[in-house]
């Protein structure tokens, strides 16, 4: 029997990928409901709506949205807005931290160029006391971004990165970056994989994403989970009362728009709540990652045409 959540969430994982529609979305601006899930076209316009979010009590991530830049220009100029955005959070005094994907800094050109890009953004927010976390790409990337984080994490207390519990790789990985102490945020996974390298049965990445909290969270290493999910969230509760890890190891990170009550709900029982907001222009690539996890998000999609 044809699974039509298999196909619908191929399809727009298909389309994520696609450059002429991406340029079009560009052209024609944020529409669509986009604004739902995008804090902003850039960061001065998401300010306001951090702030919003500091006084419900959630504390935030931003992520400038764009990946796969193919130019040392293009890598070197994103990493000079990630400075003045790390300096912009820290004269208005948010509650922020800011994560980033390697490949809009030039992971895809050479491993110096990521490395230099990410220096300059490090020291910038070392200096004001922010924190980047370094967001994980498809499997493909998933070695040289452990490799640059090593590196950093070296020098750097304040930068963190992702593990995606779908690949069969990560249990191994989080062992081995163990001696890092490192700040990791734990997800599902959101690009299509193929089965030689991630779990294809839901059930299973489900399953390993509470295994590998319960390791990072016993190993003694901060935690983010990084989900929607309540039963990874009640698996997470749990394990902290059963093994008195205290609230102030763990936090709960959501996308900005994602389960808002859900959000509330847990920082009024006193967990750190972390929003994770991306804004730019760049809106195309995240929106239909998004749509292919939850296909009810196209009510948004349709809302935002209709309401032109
Ligand atoms: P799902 O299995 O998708 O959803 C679990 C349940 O949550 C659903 O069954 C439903 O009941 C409920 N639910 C979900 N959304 C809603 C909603 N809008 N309204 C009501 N109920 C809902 N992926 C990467 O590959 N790399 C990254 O760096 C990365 N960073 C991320 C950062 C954050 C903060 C988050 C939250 C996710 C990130 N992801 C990343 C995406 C992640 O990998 C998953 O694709 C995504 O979070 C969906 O998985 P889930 O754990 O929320 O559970």
């Amino acid at each position: 029997m044809l699974n039509l959540q298999a196909i619908t969430k191929n399809f727009f994982l298909f389309l994520s990928n696609n450059k002429t529609l991406d340029r079009l979305a560009k052209q024609y601006g944020t529409r669509f409901g986009v604004d739902k899930l995008v804090g902003g076209e850039t960061f001065s316009q998401a300010v306001p709506v951090i702030r919003q979010l500091n006084d419900e009590g959630l504390v935030v991530t931003v992520d400038h949205l764009g990946e796969f830049v193919d130019s040392e220009e293009e890598a070197k100029e994103r990493a000079g807005e990630a400075v003045e955005t790390v300096q912009t959070m820290f004269d208005h005094n948010l509650a922020c931290e800011m994560s980033v994907k390697l490949t809009s800094l030039g992971l895809d050109i050479s491993r110096e160029l990521v490395i230099r890009n990410m220096e300059r953004i490090l020291d910038k927010a070392q200096e004001l006391g922010i924190t980047l976390q370094i967001d994980m790409e498809d499997s493909g990337r998933c070695q040289a971004t452990i490799d640059v984080f090593k590196e950093l994490r070296a020098k750097y207390p304040n930068v963190g990165l992702v593990i995606q519990s779908y690949l069969y790789r990560s249990d191994r990985d989080l062992d081995e970056l163990d001696k890092y102490d490192p700040y990791v945020r734990l997800v599902k996974g959101a690009y299509k994989e193929p089965g030689t390298v991630a779990f294809q049965d839901k059930d299973m990445v489900d399953k390993n994403l509470k295994q590998l909290v319960k390791k990072h969270m016993l190993n003694g290493n901060y935690t983010a989970v990084g989900s929607h999910d309540e039963e990874v969230i009640n698996f997470t509760k749990e394990l902290a009362r059963e093994h008195g890890i205290s609230k102030d190891r763990f936090e709960f990170q959501m996308l900005y728009g994602m389960r808002n009550k859900l959000q509330h709900d847990l920082a009024k029982e006193g967990y750190t709540v972390r929003v994770y907001m991306p804004y730019g222009m760049e809106w195309y690539g995240y929106y239909m990652r998004r749509l292919a996890e939850r296909p009810a998000n196209i009510a948004f999609a349709v809302k935002g045409i209709f309401s032109r």
